[in-house]
């Protein structure tokens, strides 16, 4: 059976696309230098899938950035800003990755959104109504040659036109019905040019088909790749769905006129149904994705080959497929060496996702694969009970009651409760918990690690960090102060460390955006908090100063969201345990005389279903009161901040102000602040801090501009519920840039309160 994997991880195993990538920002290696490194990574992770015996590799699922992004930029959707600058290519790329700030002008970033329901995030494009969108790029031709010149021969990938132009912010009058024509066009010169190249496959990866797709979506779909494929000849085409179930569009895409067609058979509910009601078109190719590219638990051999089994035996010709991206796995259990092997044999990252599909294929084709090894091993794993039980935190889970979900009194009440006892000047600065996390930061946490340094002397050079930053907020002149976060190596992890329940890794790096790479613990059975986590820090930090230091920590949703979950049990059932960990911590920062606590729920959205029938039923109806569960036993003078990473919550604004929270921290800066409009519509009751620069780009924001950004928001919002603060966490910026950001943001509050 051939097998498909639609995209791998390009980072590289000790991240060294990070790190050139870095390098290159800093002007201490060369363009050349960063494309050499791309190279070696580029070959080297298709010589893998191919040693691995993958039948379909994909090419173009490299990026110096992001895929989107990329194929934006192949059709030259290019906002005209970012061509004025006059770069190079790659940096006219990057100027619209990350903001460009130099000699030849100052240009912020693009949005960025989250990728569908998981942690990657991908460059929002912008058309604008003068954009000449034509193909205008050679990055999949390059990287198609260059690994042909290595004698392998690759399916290249590219975002599919659909998923494109759904994913574009159109910034004129137009809307997508005006541009078919033109990406039309774009998309079979593509086509055109892999035929010349005598490529065999290409694919189309369109996960916007698993969203809900009304009629004119329907009629625009068909249109484009009627379009696309009008001129077809002899190279065969895959339009590759994943993250869910294709159920508005199953028997549209069986009559379009595609060679194959890729669909998800471990997150897509229904898919299997609809093979069952409709059949698979006889004409072509079904992808099968059965290889979970989204958690890092071994395949169950049995179940997949039985899947595999149904197939064939409707004669539908079959490939064997990764379930989506391997992106979002980590590469190799080889990496670590300090997990036991008792743990190990449960899971399955990249490279051994390989192999699952090489065994799973071989067994697939041999009838009588029950006495095969591989098979026998499998199945005797998932016989096994698995050591992760504790039934106390069972039984607490059990006992909790209806009003555990409430706190008292309502919102309205402790508003005034807190103005009074908290007495913070009106629209109340503060910054959202880290600050940069500078290479003696790390190291000291590292030499600790190492057991090169005592505890000792770990804690007081923290302590050190903590009132120099305590300090330095007081001069600048933040009303409400943060300790810093020099303890934490990011937020799930670090709380992840003081709960049992979890297991970590010591080199699986995923992709988050850009550089940035998060090494997601692993949830590995039931929930508990061992000992208070974030206490001495935040009452040391406290002890320091008369302004109030906000007690700083992960929620709940986030810190499941940002773990890889187990698969034999619910997601309510692991939330709610990381629930109760977490009100211990709360209730124990407060009992320790913290009066603002921030509950950060970085990732609440994140695993929003993509289909909004699902929204209350498979999620908000359970990881909101999950966060109140959190919170909901304290004082009502204590203040609860929480703080969501993007504002795309426009749709969901009723369950954000159901968590209950007293304050809500968010992006804005990056979305042009549209969310404002629907929280007034909404008469939003949570006091707001809607980010008024962005963290994300090293840029430092004027005076000026952030005065703009507050005195709309001033329109939209309440001057009682109005907080000034960035729109996200410090640690991954500069100190000198942080400084002046801050310092300007100080600035800019004075001046509004002046105008107040
Ligand atoms: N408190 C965290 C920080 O400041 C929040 C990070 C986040 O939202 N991603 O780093
Ligand atoms: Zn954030």
């Amino acid at each position: 059976m051939k097998t498909s994997v639609i995209g791998f991880p390009r980072i590289g195993t000790d991240r060294e696309l990070k790190f050139a990538s870095e390098k290159y920002f800093k002007g201490v290696i060369s363009a050349e230098e960063l494309q050499e490194t791309a190279k070696t990574l580029r070959i080297r992770h298709i010589k893998k899938q191919h040693e691995a015996g993958v039948t379909f590799i994909p090419s173009n699922d490299f990026s110096f950035y992001d895929n989107v992004l990329d194929t934006a930029f192949l059709c030259n959707i290019v906002p005209a800003r970012y061509k004025e600058l006059g770069l190079s290519d790659l940096d006219t790329f990057f100027a619209m990755a990350r903001g460009y700030q130099g000699e030849k002008g100052d240009v912020k970033a693009l949005a960025m959104k989250k990728w569908y329901n998981t942690n990657y995030h991908y460059i929002v494009p912008e058309l604008e109504d003068e954009a000449e969108i034509s193909l205008a790029g050679n990055k999949p031709f390059a990287e198609y040659d260059e690994a042909k010149a290595e004698g392998i021969s690759t399916k290249p990938v590219l975002t599919g036109a659909y998923t494109l132009l759904d994913l574009c912010r159109f910034t004129g009058r137009k809307n997508r019905e005006d541009v078919l024509t033109d990406i039309v066009k774009a998309y079979k010169d593509i086509i055109k040019k892999f035929e010349e190249r005598g490529a065999e496959w290409i694919q189309f990866d369109e996960p916007s088909f698993v969203k809900d797709l009304d009629e004119n979506d329907k009629a625009f779909l068909v249109k484009l790749y009627k379009g696309i494929l009008e001129e077809k000849k002899n190279i065969k085409v895959l339009i590759q769905t994943y993250f869910g179930d294709v159920r508005d569009i199953y028997e549209i895409l069986a009559e379009l006129p595609v060679d194959g067609i890729g669909l998800d058979l471990v997150e897509g509910k229904l898919t299997a149904a609809l093979i069952e009601k409709y059949g698979f078109p006889k004409d072509k190719t079904l992808f099968a994705g059965l290889v979970n590219g989204k958690n890092i638990w071994k395949n169950n051999y049995a179940k997949t080959l039985g899947v595999l089994n149904g197939l064939k035996e409707k004669g539908i010709d079959t490939v064997l497929s990764t379930s989506c991206s391997l992106l979002h796995v980590p590469y190799t259990l080889a990496s670590e060496e300090k997990l036991s092997e008792d743990y190990k044999k449960y899971f399955a990252f990249a490279y051994e996702k390989l192999n699952e599909l090489k065994e799973l294929s071989l067994l697939a084709e041999n009838g009588a694969y029950e006495n095969e090894s591989s098979f026998a091993k499998n199945a005797a794993l998932f016989k096994e009970k698995r050591d992760c039980e504790n039934k106390e935190v069972q039984e607490r889970l059990k006992a909790v009651k209806e009003e555990d979900y409430t706190r008292l009194p309502k919102r309205s009440e402790r508003e005034k409760l807190q103005k009074e006892t908290l007495k913070l000047p009106k629209f109340p600065t503060t910054t959202i918990g880290s600050f940069p996390q500078t290479a003696d930061v790390k190291k000291n946490r590292s030499a600790f690690r190492k057991g090169e340094i005592t505890e000792e002397q770990y804690k007081s050079f923290n302590q050190a960090k903590i009132e120099r930053v305590i300090r330095w907020q007081e001069s600048i002149g933040l009303d409400v102060l943060v300790h810093g976060e020099y303890e934490r190596n990011d937020m799930v992890e670090y709380f992840g460390e003081s709960l049992d329940g979890y297991l970590f890794t010591e080199k699986a790096w995923v992709q988050s955006y850009g550089t940035r790479c998060l090494k997601p613990p692993i949830i590995w059975g039931d929930i508990s908090r061992r000992k208070p986590i974030t206490v001495d820090w935040s009452v040391y930090a406290q002890s320091l100063t008369d302004k109030f230091v906000k007690g700083m920590l992960t929620g709940p949703v986030t810190i499941f969201n940002w773990s890889f979950p187990r698969e034999d049990v619910s997601m309510k059932e692991s939330i709610s345990q990381i629930a109760l960990a977490i009100r211990d911590e709360v209730l124990d920062l407060e009992k320790n005389g913290i009066k603002i606590i921030q509950i950060d729920e970085a990732a609440l959205r994140e695993k929003l279903p993509l289909r909004k029938s699902d929204w209350y039923s498979e999620y908000l109806d359970f990881a909101i009161p999950a966060f109140r569960l959190v919170h909901s036993k304290v004082k009502p003078e204590t203040q609860i901040h929480t703080h969501m990473c993007y504002s795309e919550f426009t749709d969901i604004i009723p369950a954000i102000d159901n968590m209950d929270a007293d304050v809500i921290t968010f992006e804005a800066s990056r979305s042009d602040l549209l969310i404002l409009d629907s929280l007034k519509e909404h008469n939003f009751e949570t006091e707001v801090g809607p980010g008024v620069y962005d963290i994300h780009s090293p840029r430092v924001p004027s005076v000026d501009e952030i005065v703009t950004a507050l005195r709309k928001m001033r329109q939209k919002i309440d001057d009682e519920k109005l907080w000034i603060n960035p729109d996200c966490g410090l640690k991954t910026r500069g100190e000198e840039e942080t400084k002046q950001s801050l310092i300007n943001l100080v600035r800019a509050g004075e001046i509004i309160r002046k105008e107040a």
